[in-house]
């Protein structure tokens, strides 16, 4: 057994004795309310994405993410900020392992940096395919400054227990016709540096998704990284490109899933009257679970909707 994977289970376990407030929260995500919505056909690979009825996530959908309104608040992940009830496992020299207090799916943990730093991947890239490693019942994600972190001003990864997104099922199952491994059709812009490792983009799937395989970790890292480049050079952006990234570490390879994003928040969420949806995407929401803080969006939220707003906030 895992000796770092035990040790976050036991902290688990244990905050939910000590800390009241963090297990009525985990408790009630027994009771939350689930809707599944079939997407796809037998030819094309079929998907679901769900959507889960949790009002205490209002806090998070709704947070104003500018620079000010970030400045102007304590910062959650930094150590003197915590609640002193809220302990954590050390995972390397540079980042913890923390339950988050405010679950959306079982088993949630937020991993964040010891210092107070930009959320910013390409860094702490090698971090999080040694988390994956380390924690192989768990899938490691990321959520970009841009597209979904709720503290876009302190780097932090994520963690929950494996079974619970719909993607780590799919992208595995989407047959060959749905998987284009991208340099072995002559793309300019990637190519075959090793090989040992790929880059594939999963078709028909409602949303861009980047597929990044290797057994190597120096492989994969520089697989994301042509990726990350060539996003940059798409989307001229200077600054990181907006994307949610998941790992998981599966048949001794490193699995690296990259939803390329080109807008946080869809134009339902800035409606006015019956038009709003409280509908703020952010990583989970991308790998399949839409987290709907109010009742009538969880009742009114349909297939339509949830393709309309997939195709909004992902990258063509
Ligand atoms: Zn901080």
């Amino acid at each position: 057994m895992n000796a770092l994977q035990s040790e976050i289970e036991k902290l688990y376990s244990e905050q939910l004795t000590e800390w009241e407030q963090f297990r009525e929260q985990a408790l009630r995500l027994n009771e939350v309310k689930i809707r599944t919505f079939n997407f796809g056909n037998p030819n094309t690979g079929k998907y679901v994405i769900k959507t889960q009825y949790n009002p205490a996530r209002a806090v998070s959908s709704n947070a104003k993410l500018d620079g000010k309104s970030i400045a102007a608040r304590k910062c959650f992940l930094c150590p003197e900020n915590r609640p002193a009830v809220q302990r954590e496992v050390r995972l390397n020299e540079n980042f913890v392992a923390l339950v988050n207090p405010f679950p959306v799916l079982k088993e949630h943990f937020t991993i964040p940096l010891i210092q107070h730093k930009k959320q910013e991947i390409l860094p702490y890239l090698g971090d999080m395919l040694d988390f994956a490693q380390m924690l192989p019942g768990f899938t490691v994600f990321y959520n970009g400054p841009k597209a979904g972190a709720s503290a876009p001003d302190h780097l932090h990864f994520q963690a929950v227990r494996k079974g619970q997104l719909p993607f780590e099922q799919e992208y595995q199952l989407f047959s060959s016709l749905n998987r284009t491994e991208l340099y072995s059709i002559g793309c300019q812009s990637y190519t075959n540096t090793n090989k040992n490792g790929r880059i594939c983009a999963l078709q028909n799937y409602g949303r861009s998704c980047l597929l990044m395989q290797s057994p190597e970790k120096e492989t994969a890292q520089r697989l994301f990284q042509q990726v990350y480049a060539q996003l940059q050079a798409s989307t001229g952006a200077k600054e990181e490109p907006m994307m949610n990234v998941f790992t998981l570490f599966e048949n001794n390879e490193w699995n690296l899933l990259v939803f390329p994003r080109k807008a946080h928040r869809p134009s339902c969420f800035f409606a006015k009257g019956n038009d709003f949806k409280m509908i703020s995407p952010g990583a989970i929401d991308i790998a399949g679970v839409f987290v709907l803080p109010r009742k009538e969006d969880f009742d009114s939220v349909d297939e339509k909707i949830i393709s309309d707003v997939l195709r909004q906030v992902s990258l063509v």
